[in-house]
This record gives C-alpha cells, sequence and structure tokens, in this order.
C-alpha cells in the first residue's frame, strides 16, 4: 500500500478567526473552488461557527470539525466542550493535540490521550498533531520526540482505532513562520512516524494511517510536498483563511 492507495486529505485549520457570518461567507465562496477536487477538503472552524459552517456546506465535499475538544462527555469544566457537543453542532472531525494546545495550555500527551479517547468513543475522526521544536530539532531528539508523541498520545488504542486518524506532522519552527520543512525532511519524519506505527501496532496500520504535513504550507510549496510517498495530505493555517488560497492549495 503506497501514498496512491491512501486518500489525500487536506485541511484548514482556521485558529481563532472568523465569526459566523464570515464563516458563511467564506463557504458560499469556497464551494464552487472546491467542488470537484480530488482531495478530500476538511474545514476546522472555531466552536461558534460549526453549526453554520456544517449548514452551509451541507450536500457539499466539504467537511467541517473543530479544533480542540474536553475528554470529558460532561460536567462543571467551565469553557469546555464535549464530543457529543461538537456532534450535535456538526462536526466530523476534531484537531487534537495541536501544538499551540501543547505550547500556550500545556497540553501532555496523557491528556491528548484522554482527548482521542472520547473522540473514539463518540465516532469523530480526530487529527493527531506532533511535531519537535527547534530546539528539540537541532539538540538531535526529533525522531524520539516523534516517537514519544505517537506512542504516548495513542497509547492503548486498537489498530483499527490508529488506522481512522489522521496524523499531522507539524515542525513547531514551521507554524507560522514562512519557514515550511523541505519536503526531504518532511517526508522523513513522515516516514519515521509510519515505521514508529509499523513497530508498535502492525504493518498494515501504519500502510492505511493518513499522515498530514503541517507548516507555512503555501500554494507555491504545496505541489511538491504532496509528491512524497508517505506525505499523504496537508494540515493549513494561515492560508486556509483565505477561500481563494486555500482552493488554489488543493487544486495543486
Ligand atoms: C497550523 O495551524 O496547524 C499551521 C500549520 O499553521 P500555518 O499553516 O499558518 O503554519
Amino acid at each position: 500500500m503506497g501514498h496512491a492507495d491512501r486518500p489525500t486529505i487536506i485541511a484548514g485549520n482556521w485558529k481563532m478567526y472568523k465569526t459566523i457570518g464570515e464563516t458563511v461567507a467564506y463557504i458560499h465562496q469556497f464551494i464552487p473552488l472546491v467542488k470537484d477536487v480530488a482531495p478530500l477538503v476538511y474545514l476546522a472552524v472555531p466552536f461558534t461557527a460549526i453549526r453554520a459552517a456544517s449548514d452551509a456546506a451541507k450536500g457539499t465535499n466539504i467537511v467541517i470539525g473543530a479544533q480542540d475538544v474536553n475528554e470529558h462527555a460532561e460536567g462543571a469544566f467551565t469553557g469546555e466542550i464535549s464530543c457529543g457537543m461538537l456532534k450535535e453542532a456538526g462536526a466530523q472531525f476534531v484537531i487534537v493535540g495541536h501544538s499551540e494546545r501543547r505550547q500556550i495550555y500545556h497540553e501532555s500527551d496523557a491528556m491528548v490521550n484522554k482527548k482521542l479517547r472520547a473522540v473514539y468513543a463518540s465516532g469523530l475522526q480526530p487529527i493527531l498533531c506532533v511535531g519537535e521544536t527547534l530546539q528539540m530539532r537541532e539538540a538531535g531528539v526529533t525522531e524520539f520526540v516523534l516517537q514519544t508523541q505517537v506512542t504516548h498520545s495513542l497509547d492503548g488504542f486498537s489498530s483499527g482505532q490508529v488506522a481512522r486518524t489522521i496524523i499531522a506532522y507539524e515542525p513547531v519552527w514551521a507554524i507560522g513562520t514562512n519557514k515550511h520543512a523541505t519536503p526531504e525532511i518532511a517526508e522523513k519524519a513522515h516516514r519515521f512516524i509510519r515505521e514508529v506505527i509499523s513497530e508498535t501496532w502492525d504493518a498494515e496500520t501504519a500502510a492505511r494511517v493518513v499522515i498530514q504535513y503541517g507548516g507555512s504550507v503555501k500554494p507555491e510549496n504545496a505541489p511538491k510536498l504532496l509528491l512524497e510517498p508517505d506525505i499523504d495530505g496537508l494540515l493549513v493555517g494561515g492560508a486556509s483563511l483565505s477561500a481563494v488560497t486555500f482552493s488554489q492549495i488543493i487544486k495543486g
């Protein structure tokens, strides 16, 4: 099983941008731009815009999701949102363990693991983000960090659950910096992550898991990244905020 046997999934992560009104205007502009594209198109929007986005995207090839979730079904967790709430609002997937969550809100692999448990139970599809900081890369511990993040975040899950997970390799030094990883650097990390999955679960699971690259993806650098055999898709932050630019990335 190679690149061609896995779906290409290109996801946008809007972070804390766009009101409900801006979301609806974006989706209306975006629908005709991507209606005939080959890759699967995902959009992770703010919680408040999920319902409006999923209504506006109904009957189209645009899949709406969220950017984070709480691990509990309900309870006294002020400000938090559960998987059930996301699903009811129309989300079909959720990003877990984004580096901004890990760095700014100190989310650990153990916390990510709990969130993933809730996500699998709910039927939502997770995008699990992993990636090293510049300091870690310069210290030569990139592979150790990726192995730890992948195995600890996915600890205790079945082959079926792992195969259904999208893993996003997002080197922290490349996020929002305009310094994307070269295709060679990204491919090396993706191949390593697939090896870790193969060793920890099995070769078939490793062959099935979709691994996205994220970090300063733009229309200019996306095609070369997607040519690599283990890069199955992209997770796009800043460049997904414009419907036109994001559609150019998706069309290649
Ligand atoms: C991201 O938010 O996941 C991301 C990769 O951001 P950017 O594309 O802006 O680097």
